[in-house]
């Protein structure tokens, strides 16, 4: 990206209110049979597969609706009265469907007999909501086309009015005509330079939120590169299992360390955590329901709750960290996939080191938004070597997270590495600026 303006997208919640909830449950019914109608359809006609979203859409109402010429349709849209708002939101939601299942199978396709016993979806993505049915899943061999798809429905212009942090009049199918539904909202208030776009209604538990997705200006983009050569200084960030989420290092120009900080909270984390799972397991025995059951339904919020919480909480920590020592370059370590996994799997569901998934992708916007850039680095070296010297660590003791180097240096493992991705992106650089 060239320097200049960019953008980011950050989704704003409210929690709705309104007198007819049931009228916001029907339209998501119609919206979710004519995403389902449209997925079908795009699947079925593979001529259209490599066209863009754009033409995809043009080619798919050609294919079901009768245009101004008054055509007969070959597949013709079996719902009357839907407004084309509502329609083209619906298309698009079924083509973005439809893409999504073409690229896994594709990738199911493409990979071989070995891989495919342990293809999963992607870990961090999967791991963005709270709930026993949002575990992370194996992709199944032969990946078959959705049965039914829930998508929360978008509502375009003209499927809204009066919009503002208190309030939101949609416009809504009640099950025999369209209505428009007065909603208050509570929520936090829109930047002041930000562009709104399409808000979708979306249940959380016994809740309806509206999602609204805010798009901001961000005043720095200049490119990584750029950022180095003017000397602004590199936050390197490791994340830990204990009671720090993160440990942080900052190197400037020089490649000297001007300050290093660690993110706590994480043993709290993982009690508070835990104090709810046991509710869980508690009520499970008393009312003999599922963990997933409805009775534990807002146990699975609180958790969600909690780790939205401390997620936001240790990003915005650590780009507060940045800002006051002017780095302007955050770099994370990079894992392959395998160890991810394992990762993921050793850790546990409400360990500190899994939030720090979440922690990484809220950090990524918070960061832009404030004009640093996140870059990820491998980090296999940088955890083995010592900071100091260059030396391989002697000895590591796994429970105080203490190395000592061959050089008798000692010092905390995560910092370590931390240290190193900072020192190392910057010689990296120097090399190839060199070279
Ligand atoms: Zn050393």
């Amino acid at each position: 990206m060239s320097t200049g303006q960019g953008y980011s997208i950050t989704t704003y919640r409210f929690r709705l209110q309104c007198g007819h909830p049931e009228w916001l449950m029907r339209t998501q019914e119609l919206y979710d049979r004519i995403v389902k109608f449209y997925y079908d359809l795009l699947l079925a006609h593979e001529e259209l597969w490599e066209q863009n979203s754009q033409e995809t859409l043009r080619s798919l109402e050609f294919l079901s609706l009768p245009g101004k010429e008054k055509r007969r349709p070959q597949t013709p849209f079996p719902w009357e009265d839907v407004p084309p708002y509502f329609r083209r939101a619906a298309i698009n939601g079924g083509i973005a469907a439809a893409k999504s299942y073409l690229s896994r199978k594709r990738a199911v396709d493409h990979s071989d007999e070995s891989t495919r016993e342990g293809l999963y979806t992607d870990p961090i993505n999967n791991s963005s909501d709270a709930g026993p049915d949002k575990k992370p899943h194996f992709v199944p061999r032969a990946e078959l086309p959705a049965a039914e798809i829930n998508s929360a429905a978008v509502y375009y212009s003209r499927m809204y009015r009066d919009f503002s942090p208190e309030h939101i009049t949609l416009r809504v199918w009640d099950g025999e005509k369209w209505n428009w539904l007065g909603c208050r909202l509570s929520g936090r208030e829109f930047p002041p330079e930000a562009r709104v776009l399409s808000p979708s209604v979306v249940s959380e538990g016994s809740f309806l939120m509206l999602h609204v997705p805010v798009r901001e200006p961000v005043e720095d983009t200049a490119p990584v590169k750029k950022r180095m050569r003017e000397g602004g200084n590199i936050c390197g960030v490791q994340f830990t299992n204990g009671d720090a989420f993160a440990a942080a290092s900052i190197c400037d120009a020089e490649g000297n360390e001007t300050a290093v900080k660690f993110f706590n909270g994480g043993v709290e984390y993982s009690h508070h955590c835990r104090k709810v799972l046991e509710k869980i397991s508690r009520s499970m025995d008393a009312l003999g329901d599922f963990p997933e059951g409805p009775a534990n339904r807002k146990y699975w919020m609180h958790l969600k709750h909690l780790r939205e919480h401390y997620a936001h909480q240790v990003s915005r920590e650590i780009v507060r960290f940045c800002e006051q020592n002017r780095a302007s370059i955050i770099v994370l370590p990079k894992y392959n996939n395998d160890y991810v996994w394992k990762v993921m799997k050793g850790s546990g569901n409400w360990s500190p080191l899994h939030l720090s998934f979440r922690i990484r992708s809220y950090l990524r916007y918070k960061a832009w938004q404030s004009g640093i850039i996140v870059i990820e680095s491998y980090a296999g070296g940088a955890s083995t070597v010592c900071a100091r010297c260059g030396q391989p660590l002697a000895e590591r003791d796994g429970k105080a997270k203490e190395f000592v180097c061959r050089m008798g240096h000692r010092g905390n493992w995560y910092l370590n590495t931390a240290r190193n991705l900072a020192v190392n992106c910057r010689k990296q650089f120097r090399e190839r600026e060199l070279g």
